[in-house]
């Protein structure tokens, strides 16, 4: 929404008001009206910015975005330029037998 690139509903983060507050949705669960932005920090700051946001949930005031920004923040997908850490072989099943 904020960068209006398009993209499967399944790569955007449905996100919902409760209060004046956004919320992430990632399942989808909540009630009310939703609106999809990129897991991406620039894109939600695109989607507050330009109040596409606000206006897609037919908000009145100003939003807080606090949750959803740290949401965003955790889940965002790391910069490309970065190749993921390669991993062990059997790294995982260390790791279940250590639990
Ligand atoms: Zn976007």
């Amino acid at each position: 929404m904020g960068c209006r690139a398009r993209a499967a509903k399944d790569d955007l983060l449905r996100t919902t008001l409760v209060g004046d507050e956004c919320v992430p949705d990632p399942r989808g669960t909540l009630p009310g009206r939703g609106a999809y932005v990129h897991p991406d920090e620039a894109c939600l700051d695109l989607a507050v910015r330009r109040r596409s946001l606000p206006r897609a949930l037919r908000a009145r005031g100003p939003l807080t975005i606090g949750r959803l920004r740290e949401w965003v923040e955790r889940h965002q997908a790391p910069p490309q330029s970065e190749a993921p850490p390669p991993r062990a072989n059997g790294a995982e099943e260390q790791q279940e037998v250590t639990r």
